[in-house]
């Protein structure tokens, strides 16, 4: 059996509610049924109230991990003949790059440094150029840094590009306004902030994309999203999809709803944040971001392998930080603040750090 019963401070999946998980027990029903149309139908209307969306925006649900909604925004919402500015500050980044290279479509990168803030002087060189579209994380969920969204939307909208925003790591996290940002797609999925078991990832999608997609023919089945757009009218999806994560989904969307909508979720996430940020001064670590999102701080730890407390925390103190991977496994590691963590949880977590200090780990 694989131990589950840790605190867990990972970026994903992170803790459910009890009501969440209740779900996980149940027999999963039979889906092509008004019952369960109905279910979507909600999903989708909260969905859009909580991204701020434009109300004749639309909802694709798709049975994949966040990437599968990356892939689709990708393919759905532009052809060969786009050219992209992509903005690569760390892992999920470098994927955007990845697809644009696999589906040949011209995209110049903004290479950044890890941590490092997206400023005016990154976009300059692109102002009055020839590019049609706009790829952006709005956290770099690797590196912890929240990139300036309402100088993203000026740019694009100065230059006419459509802009996609992978939102996996901030939806419900940090102040989002689809509307008001013309966002022409957003992204998210179901194992971060909306704190449910992996399996769905879901793109928002303008009423300028929807017409948009409509008149684009991806090589592609699955991932074809005027497919999803069809049946998502009715409340449906084209094939089978993860049944029990969406009921999941719906009741934390409804929990989320009953208890002050997405600005008062956005708050707790950044209390929590701040709370454990205010209290790890006089440990030995230095701070990552130049710019920190509510969802995640990244740390550097001074004298120690970041690598190795990860490992040490999990296997004798029974909590999960999020390790990082590539060139940054050594040197950082992350602490998360998304999902169901409480302060008392940090209390527990910066314990566990004074602890490896004492014993001369840290
Ligand atoms: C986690 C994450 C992804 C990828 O999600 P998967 O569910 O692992 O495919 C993409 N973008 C961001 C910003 C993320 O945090």
């Amino acid at each position: 059996m694989i131990e589950t019963s840790f605190l867990n401070f990972t970026v994903g999946p992170v803790q459910s509610s009890e009501e969440v998980r209740a779900i996980g027990k149940l027999q999963v029903p039979y889906f092509r049924t008004p019952e369960f149309s109905e279910l979507m139908l909600e999903n989708e209307r909260l969905v859009k109230k909580f991204a701020k969306a434009d109300e004749n925006a639309r909802v694709c649900f798709m049975t994949t991990s966040g990437t599968g909604s990356m892939e689709a925004a990708l393919i759905n919402c532009f052809t060969q003949e786009d050219k992209l500015i992509v903005v690569n500050g760390g892992s999920f980044g470098e994927r955007f790059e990845q697809m644009a290279e696999l589906y040949h479509i011209s995209h110049t990168t903004i290479k950044l440094k890890h941590g490092e803030a997206l400023r005016a002087e990154h976009l300059a060189p692109f102002e009055g150029q020839d590019y049609t579209g706009f790829l952006v994380n709005m956290h770099e969920t690797s590196t912890g840094v929240l990139y300036d969204m309402p100088m993203i939307s000026d740019f694009c909208r100065r230059n006419h590009l459509f802009l996609v925003a992978d939102t996996i790591s901030s939806f419900m996290c940090d102040p989002f306004n689809m509307k008001e940002w013309n966002v022409g797609a957003m992204i998210t999925g179901s194992q971060k902030a909306l704190a449910c078991p992996p399996g769905v990832s879901l793109v928002v999608l303008s009423p300028e994309a929807v017409e948009r997609v409509y008149s684009h023919n991806p090589m592609c089945m699955y991932l074809d999203l005027k497919l999803a757009l069809k049946n998502g009218e009715r409340g449906q999806t084209p094939f089978t999809p993860a049944v029990q994560t969406l009921i999941q989904i719906n009741a934390r969307l409804r929990q989320i709803d009953a208890n002050g909508g997405v600005d008062a979720e956005v708050k707790r996430c950044s209390e929590q944040a701040q709370d454990f940020r205010s209290r790890i001064s006089d440990l030995p670590f230095e701070l990552v971001s130049e710019s920190p999102a509510n969802g995640v701080t990244p740390l550097h730890p001074l004298h120690a392998n970041a690598y190795e407390i990860f490992k040490i925390l999990k296997d004798e103190y029974r909590i999960w930080i999020c390790p990082n991977g590539g060139d940054m496994a050594d040197k950082i590691f992350r602490v998360g603040h998304m999902g169901c963590l409480t302060k008392d949880d940090n209390t527990t977590l910066i314990n566990a750090f004074k602890d490896l200090q004492k014993r001369g780990l840290l």
